[in-house]
């Protein structure tokens, strides 16, 4: 009966490391996903991810009866401070519904799935370009996806224009998918004053911001830096989406730990929405898992381990920072044509390289070297040996 089933095509940016694991070469690299990895290539599980781990398995009271639909309470209660700030009157006011979800992408997609049952305007914009994911998220759960304009090709940097043009005449009430910091694929964030040009078009507007947050800790160095463009949001009184992941910045991918965070006018409303969410997940997956909250939020509600995550999440941030300037070093040393400034320009895990589909081509087959077909490479995945390799690698793509 299934013998007319089409086979669908690997997804652009998993696939990525399926054609990787194929290779049997001794120097291939991967820069396609967006994982990090140490100076010697591997993974990296947090020091204090590790010492958490072992205080909920010495801990004899814990057991591994289901949660409730919506999760960990302490989790949520302490991602929506991490995000929102502890002092935030929102929170204060109770007026923020938190529900534990399956990382950032389940927790976009519970949001999509409530808006596309309780909001009145189906449409949602998000930046072009952006995760390749988000469009399928939205689109599944029922909402029409449009673009806005983000990224300049010409001067690699942020399009303020026409993004604000594209919202200026977006319907009244269209929702907006906006990366809170460290934009994927292309490294360029807005500054906390076109912030500002952005929020008062949305507002003006009556757009609804629906803030990804997958990146928190990568971008300015500093957990609150990273969250000033969202905290600006929630702080003039209006509506707010956010979805958090903890894979990256906890280095959580495979636990799959997130939270989504609707901000509400009232504390009635907030506790409404609450009750709506559950009736979204019951029918998805019943309950989260129990682990990886339980993990972060050990780390979140105590001082010293808090503060052993942010030291170690620096270094994450830091290390990828020394790679982006090897990277740009070395093709300046080899005389590689072109402006290479804004591989250190750009900000987080990805460098937008601006290599074409072409060029990438080339360099998985000559060199081995992997990436989105987009020219998007994960800094994360680079270490001080792969450099040179890369760097040969662009240099022959530019110059053959
Ligand atoms: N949003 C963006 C912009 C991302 O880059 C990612 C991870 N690549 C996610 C959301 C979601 O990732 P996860 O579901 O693993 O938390």
């Amino acid at each position: 009966v299934f013998a007319n089933v089409a086979r669908a095509p690997e997804d652009p940016i998993l696939g990525v490391t399926v054609a990787y694991n194929k290779d049997p070469s001794p120097v291939k690299l991967n820069l396609g996903v967006g994982a990090y990895r140490t100076e010697e290539g591997k993974p990296l599980v947090l020091n204090v991810v590790r010492k958490a781990e072992q205080l909920l398995v010495n801990d004899r009271s814990r057991v591994k009866e289901y949660l409730p639909i919506v999760g960990v309470a302490d989790f949520n209660k302490l991602s929506a401070n991490l995000i929102l700030g502890a002092d935030s009157p929102a929170i204060q006011g109770n007026l923020v519904t938190t529900v534990q979800c399956l990382s950032g992408t389940g927790s976009l997609r519970v949001g999509a799935e409530f808006l596309a049952r309780h909001y009145y305007e189906r449409t949602i914009y998000i930046p072009n370009p952006t995760w390749g994911n988000h469009t399928k998220v939205f689109t599944l759960a029922g909402l029409t996806v449009k673009t806005y304009r983000y990224y300049d090709p010409v001067t690699r940097g942020l399009n303020i224009q026409g993004l604000l043009e594209d919202l200026g005449s977006a319907p009244t009430g269209a929702i907006v998918l906006l990366h809170a910091c460290a934009h994927n694929p292309t490294g360029v964030d807005p500054t906390l004053q076109q912030w500002e040009q952005i929020r008062q078009m949305i507002r003006s507007k009556s757009l609804l911001p629906f803030f990804d947050s997958a990146y928190q800790g990568f971008a300015s160095g500093s957990l609150d830096g990273d969250a000033q463009s969202v905290r600006m949001f929630v702080g003039d009184g209006s509506e707010c989406f956010i979805a958090q992941s903890y894979a990256k910045n906890m280095g959580l991918y495979g636990e799959r730990v997130g939270a989504l965070s609707i901000v509400c006018r009232t504390a009635d409303v907030a506790s409404r929405v609450e009750s709506q969410l559950k009736l979204v997940i019951r029918p998805m997956y019943s309950n989260p898992p129990i682990h990886g909250a339980s993990i972060v939020a050990t780390i979140l509600k105590d001082r010293n381990l808090y503060h052993e995550w942010t030291l170690e999440l620096k270094a994450m941030a830091d290390r990828i920072i020394t790679m982006r300037k090897h990277l740009f070093d070395a093709l300046c040393a080899r005389g590689t044509p072109g402006d290479w400034s804004h591989i250190i320009k750009q900000i987080g895990m990805f460098t937008f390289t601006g290599l074409n589909r072409k060029q990438v081509t080339f360099m998985t087959k000559e060199y081995h070297i992997y990436m989105t077909s987009d020219g998007r490479i994960s800094m994360a995945g680079l270490s001080s040996r792969t450099v040179p390799h890369l760097a040969d690698a662009i240099h022959a793509a530019i110059t053959t």
